[in-house]
């Protein structure tokens, strides 16, 4: 066991329920054999941490936040070699024993389900906090990734959900082609970027006059407006039989009918994010049954691909230091998460910090 200097208490973004989080003062975890425990630089608000807030999938009391790089500032028997290290951290990692995980679905593993970082309660993440515990089969199963210095702590807390991203982006034929991608939100443009460096043509969808923007330096060809002229606008990309691909990463069910109605016979639509189980989805079965094409899903990382998304987080030909737009301090969290319900202007993926002072933006 290595310890630094760690107080015996710590601020926490607490969920009780509602809308809001509180700060609160809560104890700091105290790490166990084989397990870390890393004083947070940087974590950011994803999507599903919201959902779970606005629809209440989480059991209160709980501190989420899963997008997290720190500093490991104890370290248990048997790991000590992580003592002192800059880290960020997965949340999930599969078992690798289960037929799922034999069958490559780490995600939908039992095992992956279970969350793996805590800052107290029930285990839901802890990155809303200032300091979170890793548990023992997360650091033993590789989720534990050190990362450099010079690395922007708003670039570094882009590994899982670019890991989600590349994932995505591994479940479409390697036979690049031409693909839509509906919303450009951090993760669409993240794969926006992702599909086009290698070697796919992009088309996007997208509202926001400054995503759009965006969109085209990432690499998009072409974005349209999801108004009355999209189905036009995406009936005539790659004629005559439509593009390859598409993936969703909006729930906007008329965006997804029409790209799914522009796709060409036989091409993949990827679902990805944006849903929950029981959500439902009206969609035209002719295109399925009879013009063969295909719906799957992509949900979350693959252990697989941790090597991968280190390779290209650091990759500085990617632009991913402009992901992230706004970093709030931990106890203005609620205003972080009113930003990342509605976004305005230039605004895309928003992040907290403990110690804005201390922070490597
Ligand atoms: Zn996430
Ligand atoms: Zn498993």
């Amino acid at each position: 066991m290595k310890t630094g200097t760690v107080p015996a208490e710590m601020i926490a973004a607490v969920w009780r329920g509602g809308s809001e989080v509180e700060i609160e003062t809560v104890p700091v975890p105290e790490n166990g054999e084989g397990e870390l425990l890393v004083q947070v630089e940087a974590c950011g608000l994803c999507p599903t941490d919201i959902k779970k807030i606005d629809l209440g999938l989480a059991e209160p009391a709980a501190i989420l936040g899963h997008e997290m790089v720190g500093v490991v500032v104890a370290a248990g028997q048997g790991v000590e070699e992580f003592f002192g290290k800059r880290v960020a951290v997965y949340h999930h990692i599969p078992c690798l024993k289960c037929k799922l995980c034999e069958l490559g679905r780490f995600s939908q593993c039992a095992g992956y389900k279970k969350t793996g970082t805590t800052a107290g309660f029930i285990p839901a993440g802890g990155g809303w906090a200032e300091y979170v515990k890793v548990s023992s089969w997360i650091v033993s199963g590789g989720g534990v990734v050190e990362m450099p210095e010079r690395l922007p702590g708003k670039v570094a807390i882009l590994m899982e959900p670019l890991n989600t991203c590349l994932k995505c982006k591994s479940a479409l034929p390697d036979s690049k082609g031409t693909v839509v991608i509906l919303g450009q939100g951090p993760v669409g443009l993240m794969l926006t970027a992702l599909m086009r460096r290698d070697g796919w043509e992009v088309f996007a969808v997208e509202p926001l006059p400054e995503r759009q923007e965006i969109s085209v330096r990432y690499g998009a060809k072409a974005v349209f407006h999801p108004g009355k002229d999209l189905n036009t606008n995406l009936q005539e990309i790659a004629p005559p039989l439509g593009p390859d691909a598409v993936i969703a990463a909006t729930e906007s069910e008329e965006a997804i009918n029409a790209a799914l109605r522009a796709l060409r016979p036989g091409g993949t639509l990827i679902l990805f994010a944006h849903t929950h189980i029981g959500q439902e989805l009206k969609i035209d079965a002719g295109q399925i049954g009879m013009a063969e094409k295909q719906i799957i899903g992509s949900y979350s990382s693959s252990v697989e691909l941790n090597g991968l998304t280190k390779e290209i987080l650091v990759d500085q030909r990617f632009p991913w230091d402009e992901i992230v737009t706004h970093v709030f301090p931990l106890n203005e969290i609620n205003r972080a998460l009113a930003l990342a319900r509605r976004p305005e202007g230039d605004s895309l993926k928003v992040a907290v910090t403990p110690d804005p002072a201390a922070v490597k933006i």
